[in-house]
């Protein structure tokens, strides 16, 4: 960054909406006007300190216990906020409030994110992007808690932290480790699919403007009549497909590691609204059983060719958060976040995020996290028998009886509000997914695709990760592209093997 943009002048800006108003005195916590900001009170100019001396203690408290645990996965990202637009009539599929009629606009709230680097990680690190939509409907939050790939690498959420502590830092050294993570891929050949969209120039996006988005799971709508279809969410960016070579992003993580939160804010801040166009895929519960895979299985897509896409609305994105603590570090999704009309498919990997987030948020949040007005369901009014915890900032739902049933006018339930009914049967076991074809869409995908160009910016990034793994396992690595296409492993093998002798040649120099 070499130049004052918008982000740059934020505080400029906050100075100028304050002008010409009385000057504000600063307090203590407690609301007390403060005297003197710059010391702290001491017997005689040289101290000690006094036990008393609350403004200093009130200050230094606070700021020792600033910092809340930082997201396991998704700690890097930006939010904005805007509105959700109907432009296609879809009620004959779903009777979810959002979609009721067309011109109905619900507010919303977004958050993207890299995944598995750190808070300060870089931006443009090749990565998975997170695409959270918050949207604030009048029967209550519904959250679409997806990423800017349709499908993810694993299909049974078992294998999650296994996962994702092979894209983290090795227990030892504290460093990111190639055999860690190419051992796992290699070891679960279901990761082929997602791996290829990751090392394609789709894994390194040019900032959060320039990607799709997708629910990736199959969710089930449910019309007026009670009757279900499944169906998949995505969001198609109205600003175009953008992605970074591999050496642009590093050096961009150089140059700007915050390279896609600033794109972002500036963007917004200038007017040039990022939008998205919403589109549903959907398919019937009889086709559903006859399917020729599990359409539940997450490292897999509904073809675009049987399963067209049928346009639904879109999303506006105006409006910068006016505190990135407040409103992104304390935003928090939950794909249970369901409404009526939307409910969850039989896929693992939702049922097994339904868990882990609201888990996770009670963890790094607090049990009243729904509380947090950027969380809290503002279009519905909450009202149950949950109670108290810490940092209840509510009435607490005032002298309404906190026990049900009662005689006393607390609030009670509808069945027109219950799920749709479903059957469910089967044997009772682990279910080994392992080999699921884990390789016919990547096949597709190699071959009609990706352009010759897109193919060799695939090898050429899979080979230069995967050369600093152990030999076994870049074998065995290779063996799952060979399965893929022949020509793919060996292209990634061929290069490997120049990878070995440009080392070998340096390490002789
Ligand atoms: P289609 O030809 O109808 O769709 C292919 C889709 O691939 C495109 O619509 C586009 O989806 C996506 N795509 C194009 N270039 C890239 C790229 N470089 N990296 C990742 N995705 C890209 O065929 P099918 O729907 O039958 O799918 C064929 C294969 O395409 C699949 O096996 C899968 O690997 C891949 N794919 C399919 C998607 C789907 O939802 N069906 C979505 C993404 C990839 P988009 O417009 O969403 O960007």
């Amino acid at each position: 960054m070499s130049h004052r943009d918008k982000a740059a002048n934020q505080l400029m800006q906050h100075k100028k909406l304050l002008e010409g108003k009385p000057q504000e005195n600063a307090t203590e916590s407690a609301g007390r006007p403060i005297g003197l900001h710059t010391a702290s009170e001491t017997v005689g100019p040289r101290g000690p300190m006094l036990m008393h001396d609350f403004q200093y203690q009130d200050i230094m408290a606070h700021f020792n216990q600033e910092r809340i645990p930082e997201r396991v996965v998704h700690a890097k990202g930006a939010g904005a906020f805007g509105y959700f637009e109907v432009t296609h009539d879809i009620t004959q599929y779903t009777k979810a409030c959002v979609f009721d009629h067309i011109g109905k606009k619900t507010p919303v709230g977004v958050r993207f994110s890299t995944v598995g680097g750190e808070s300060g990680s870089a931006d443009t690190a090749r990565d998975p992007r997170g695409f959270a939509v918050k949207f604030y409907t009048q029967d209550g939050n519904w959250d679409l808690v997806g990423n800017n790939t349709p499908i993810f690498f694993i299909r049974d959420p078992i294998l999650f932290p296994s996962f994702i502590h092979t894209q983290k830092r090795n227990p030892v050294t504290h460093l990111k480790d190639p055999d860690m993570f190419w051992d796992f891929i290699s070891l679960r050949p279901e990761t082929t699919h997602q791996v290829s969209f990751l090392f394609s120039e789709r894994g390194t996006p040019d900032g959060y403007r320039h990607m799709n988005g997708y629910g990736s799971h199959t969710f089930k709508l449910v019309n007026k009549d009670g009757k279900p279809v499944y169906c998949k969410f995505h969001f198609k960016t109205d600003q175009g497909i953008k992605n970074f070579t591999a050496s642009q992003a590093a050096q961009l993580s150089a140059d700007d590691p915050d390279y896609a939160i600033r794109d972002l804010y500036n963007a917004i801040a200038s007017g040039n609204f990022p939008s998205w166009t919403l589109k549903i895929q959907v398919m019937t519960f009889e086709e559903a059983e006859k399917f020729k895979f599990n359409p539940f299985d997450l490292t897999k897509v509904w073809s675009q060719k049987e399963y067209p896409l049928i346009p639904v609305g879109r999303m506006v994105l105006n409006l910068n958060p006016k505190n990135y603590f407040a409103e992104v570090e304390q935003i928090a999704f939950c794909p249970a976040h369901l409404i009526p009309g939307i409910e969850p498919s039989p896929d693992k990997m939702l049922q097994g995020r339904m868990f882990s987030y609201p888990d996770t948020h009670r963890h790094r949040l607090g049990t009243n996290y729904l509380q947090i007005p950027v969380n809290c369901p503002f279009a519905a009014k909450v009202r149950n028998y949950i109670r108290d915890g810490p940092a209840c900032v509510t009435d607490n739902q005032g002298g309404a009886p906190n026990y049900f049933p009662n005689s006393f006018s607390g609030p009670t339930d509808d069945a027109k509000f219950s799920p749709s009914t479903y059957e469910a049967s089967g044997d009772v076991k682990r279910y080994n997914t392992a080999d699921d074809d884990n390789y016919a869409q990547v096949t597709t995908f190699w071959r009609e695709v990706l352009s010759p160009s897109d193919r060799t910016a695939l090898v050429t990034n899979i080979a230069g990760h995967l050369k600093d793994a152990s030999e076994f396992i870049q074998k065995r690595t290779v063996g799952n592209f060979t399965q893929v296409d022949a020509e793919c492993g060996k292209r990634i093998q061929e290069l490997l093997d120049e990878h070995k002798k440009q080392s070998a040649k340096a390490a002789n120099l």
